[in-house]
């Protein structure tokens, strides 16, 4: 089947780096669609947001579906596909295992099969995670660093990420992995810890909230910014090669200074509004997370511009200009 050059079909569009790819695809000219597992009741707010609801098609499709997937690849008959649906909380991933490692294992090897049923000509990403690399204390994590995945979901994109490789090899498919580390924006949604901070400092500071309640803060992440992340994707799909790569900023930073960067936004001293608690504790968690994104500096001529503590800066102004725009001022 020999697809359109113009074409992208993005399987998990409504989510955050679904949304941003759309854009910046729409932007650089390419014909966009994307799936929702029941675009019927979805709402799009990120698309909304964005303004460029009505520049996409959008199509129902289930990954861990085979007909599904077959018949959306068969309709759309994309050049680029970009797999970057799945449950993706490591948190709820504990208490629903199954859910979380079928919908990422079973959902990557349904779109590559898939590819070899209709003999589709395309270029193939697949979100992998900085989870699957768990501690990296010793050094930062690059693409040879071994994985030793401390949650369920980090099994799932372990298992998906060799599946990609795997395909690769045997079919030679056009599939890479991006092991992304942690990436925000606005479009996080609340469950996560960044966007419960910037919420709790912003109540906080609005008078409408005393005490935010927090986990364990001495982990430390590599946080960047979401739109800078999906441009990696779109040129991992442009390079001539299909190889993995890791996608990071290249610093870490604790979760401790994440909060202080959040409350100096507002002129307050996060000791006097934080207190931790072992209820938000995870059976197992990653102490310390670092990358090292040469790969694709070198390859790709991608490095992120944003990091801590202007990331921080970036996730407080919006969620101050969302609240505004709400209240019509
Ligand atoms: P989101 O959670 O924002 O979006 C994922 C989309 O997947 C959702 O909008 C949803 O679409 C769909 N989805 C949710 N649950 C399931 C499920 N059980 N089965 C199938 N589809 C589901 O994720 P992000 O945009 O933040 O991330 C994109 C991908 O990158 C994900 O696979 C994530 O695991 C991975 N990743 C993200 C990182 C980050 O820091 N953001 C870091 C590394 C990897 P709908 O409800 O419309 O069907």
């Amino acid at each position: 089947m020999q697809p359109s050059d113009r074409k992208a079909l993005i399987f998990g569009i409504s989510g955050q780096d679904g949304a941003y790819l759309a854009d910046l695809l729409l932007r650089k000219g390419v014909e966009v669609h994307g799936t929702s597992r029941d675009k019927e009741s979805t709402s799009f707010s990120n698309l909304r947001v964005l303004g460029i609801l009505d520049k996409v098609t959008l199509h129902s499709s289930v990954l861990d579906d085979f007909r599904s997937v077959v018949t959306t690849l068969k309709n759309v008959q994309p050049r680029y596909i970009y797999n970057l649906a799945a449950q993706s909380s490591v948190g709820l991933s504990f208490d629903q295992p199954v859910e979380t490692i079928d919908s990422i294992m079973h959902g990557t090897i349904n779109v590559l099969e898939a590819m070899r049923f209709l003999a589709l000509d395309a270029r193939f990403y697949n979100a992998a995670s900085s989870e699957c690399f768990g501690n990296t204390e010793h050094k930062p994590a690059d693409e040879a660093t071994e994985f030793r995945p401390r949650s369920p979901y980090a099994v799932g994109k372990a298992a998906s990420f060799w599946a990609v490789a795997n395909y690769r090899e045997a079919y030679g498919l056009f599939a890479c992995s991006g092991i992304l580390f942690n990436h925000e924006s606005p479009f996080r949604a609340t469950r996560y810890v960044t966007q419960k901070i910037v919420h709790g400092a912003t109540d906080i500071a609005e008078g409408r909230l005393s005490v935010l309640e927090l986990g364990a803060l001495d982990l430390s992440r590599d946080w960047g910014w979401a739109p800078e992340y999906v441009d990696a994707m779109q040129r991992m799909l442009d390079h001539p090669d299909p190889t993995d790569f890791v996608i990071a900023t290249g610093e870490t930073h604790s979760l401790k200074d994440f909060v202080a960067g959040c409350f100096s936004c507002y002129n307050l001293d996060w000791r006097n509004h934080v207190v931790t608690s072992d209820a938000f504790r995870r059976p197992t968690d990653i102490l310390y997370s670092s990358g090292n994104p040469r790969k694709a500096r070198d390859l790709l001529g991608w490095s992120a511009t944003i990091t801590m503590p202007r990331l921080v800066e970036l996730l407080v102004e919006a969620e101050q200009v969302r609240r505004r725009t709400e209240r019509g001022l």
